[in-house]
C-alpha cells in the first residue's frame, strides 16, 4: 500500500516514520495524525504482524483513532500511535527498547508514546533512558503507572451519563451491567459497579479472570460467553475485551438498551451505529468513555499527579452527557456526533496557531 494512496479512512496523516536499527531488530512505524492541539500522544502496540501493510494500516488507523480521543477529551493533544513489528515475548530486548526511544527522541517532542496492546509501564521505564517524551512509566520512575485505573473510572463515568440520559437518572443502583472482559480495565470497572450498587453479571474466556470474579467479587454472576451475557435480561452492556463487539450478529440480539464500554473499535463496521439507533439503544461512543486511560498518561507531562488527572477523568460525564444530547438535537448517532465535534476541536482551535505571538 503506497502511504500517500491510502484509503480514504487512512489519509490525512501529517507524518509517517518507518525506523529500522538492524543490531536489535527494531523495525516500527510511528504515525502522527495531528498536531493541530499539541503533540501527537499515542501508545507503542508491540505485534507480530502478518505483513508490513498490516503494520502501517494499523499505525495509521490507531493514531486518527487518538487525535480524535485527544480532541473529544479536550486534551491539548494531537493523535499519534506507533507500531514495533515483532513478536513481544520473543523479540523484545533492552537494545531494541532503547533504540526505539531513541526514534521517538529524534522526532523532539512532536510524538509522546505510551503503553499498548505488548508494552508495558517497564518497557517504557526503559524506552524513558533514551527520550523525554514516554508517558505510562512506572510511579517509581515519575509515571502515571497503569493506564486502566482512570479508563475504568472514564467507562462508570460515561455510563452514569448514558444512564441519565436514558432514564432520567445517574444512578446506576439497581440496574444490571454486562461486562465482557475481565481484564485490567474490566476488573475496577466492576469494582465501581458494585459499589454504586449495580448487579453484575460478567464474562470472560480466562479461566483466570472467572477464579478472579468468584474470589474476590461473590456477588457477580459469572456467565459462560459473550452470546449469553448480551442475550441476558442486562440493562447496559460494557464490552471491555476486544473490537468489533457490536457487529451484523449481535446487535439484533442485544437485550441492553445501553452500550459503554472500554474496548476500542467496538463498531464492527460502518452503519452499525444506524443499527443501534434503530434497536433504541443508546451507544456511548468507545473513544470518548475510554479516554480516561490517556487523561492519565498525559498528566505525566505536567508531572504526574493522580487527583488531578482523576478530576479531568471524570469530566467524561458532563461531555458524554453533552455529546449525547448534541447527537439528539442534530438527530445523528451519537457516533457520528462525537466525529463532527472531535473534527470542530481540531479545526477551530487548531486554527488558533496561525494568530502569530510576539
Ligand atoms: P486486558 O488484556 O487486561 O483485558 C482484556 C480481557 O478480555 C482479558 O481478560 C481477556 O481474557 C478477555 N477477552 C479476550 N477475548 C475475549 C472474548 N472473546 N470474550 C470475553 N473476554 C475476552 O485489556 P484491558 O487493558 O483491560 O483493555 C480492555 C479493552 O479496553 C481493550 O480493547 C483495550 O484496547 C481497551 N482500552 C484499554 C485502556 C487501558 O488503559 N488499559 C485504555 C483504552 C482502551
Amino acid at each position: 500500500m503506497g502511504v500517500f494512496e491510502a484509503p480514504a479512512n487512512l489519509t490525512g496523516h501529517e507524518q509517517v516514520v518507518f525506523c529500522q536499527d538492524k543490531n536489535s531488530g527494531l523495525k516500527a512505524i510511528i504515525a502522527v495524525y495531528s498536531t493541530a492541539l499539541g503533540p501527537a500522544l499515542g501508545g507503542t502496540r508491540f505485534y507480530p504482524y502478518d505483513n508490513e501493510e498490516d503494520a502501517v494500516r494499523d499505525a495509521l488507523d490507531l493514531s486518527k483513532g487518538m487525535a480524535y480521543k485527544a480532541s473529544l477529551a479536550g486534551l491539548d493533544l494531537g493523535g499519534g500511535k506507533a507500531v514495533i513489528w515483532g513478536d513481544p515475548v520473543a523479540d523484545k530486548s533492552e537494545a531494541l527498547l532503547r533504540a526505539y526511544g531513541r526514534f521517538v527522541e529524534s522526532l523532539g517532542g512532536r510524538y509522546i508514546t505510551a503503553c499498548d496492546v505488548g508494552t508495558y509501564v517497564q518497557d517504557m521505564d526503559v524506552i524513558a533512558k533514551e527520550t523525554r517524551h514516554a508517558t505510562g512509566r512506572s510511579v517509581e520512575n515519575g509515571g502515571a503507572g497503569d493506564s486502566s485505573v482512570l479508563t475504568a473510572y472514564g467507562v462508570y463515568s460515561g455510563m452514569r451519563a448514558a444512564a441519565e440520559h436514558r432514564w432520567g437518572s445517574a444512578d446506576l443502583a439497581g440496574r444490571t451491567v454486562g461486562v465482557a472482559g475481565i481484564g485490567k480495565v474490566g476488573r475496577y470497572l466492576i469494582g465501581h459497579l458494585l459499589e454504586e450498587g449495580a448487579t453484575v453479571v460478567a464474562t470472560d474466556i480466562s479461566e483466570q479472570a472467572r477464579a478472579w470474579l468468584s474470589t474476590t467479587h461473590p456477588q457477580a454472576t459469572f456467565v459462560d460467553d459473550t452470546d449469553a451475557l448480551i442475550t441476558s435480561d442486562i440493562d447496559i452492556y460494557a464490552p471491555c475485551a476486544l473490537g468489533g463487539a457490536l457487529n451484523d450478529d449481535t446487535v439484533p440480539v442485544l437485550r441492553a438498551k445501553v452500550v459503554v464500554g472500554a474496548a476500542n473499535n467496538q463498531l464492527a463496521h460502518p452503519g452499525i451505529e444506524k443499527m443501534l439507533a434503530e434497536r433504541g439503544i443508546l451507544y456511548a461512543p468507545d473513544y470518548l468513555v475510554n479516554s480516561g486511560g490517556v487523561i492519565q498518561v498525559s498528566d505525566e507531562i505536567d508531572g504526574f499527579n493522580f487527583e488531578r488527572a482523576k478530576r479531568r477523568a471524570s469530566q467524561i460525564f458532563d461531555i458524554t452527557g453533552r455529546l449525547l444530547r448534541t447527537a439528539d438535537s442534530e438527530g445523528v448517532p451519537p457516533a457520528v456526533a462525537a466525529d463532527r465535534m472531535a473534527e470542530r476541536r481540531m479545526a477551530e482551535c487548531g486554527r488558533l496557531r496561525s494568530i502569530l505571538l510576539p
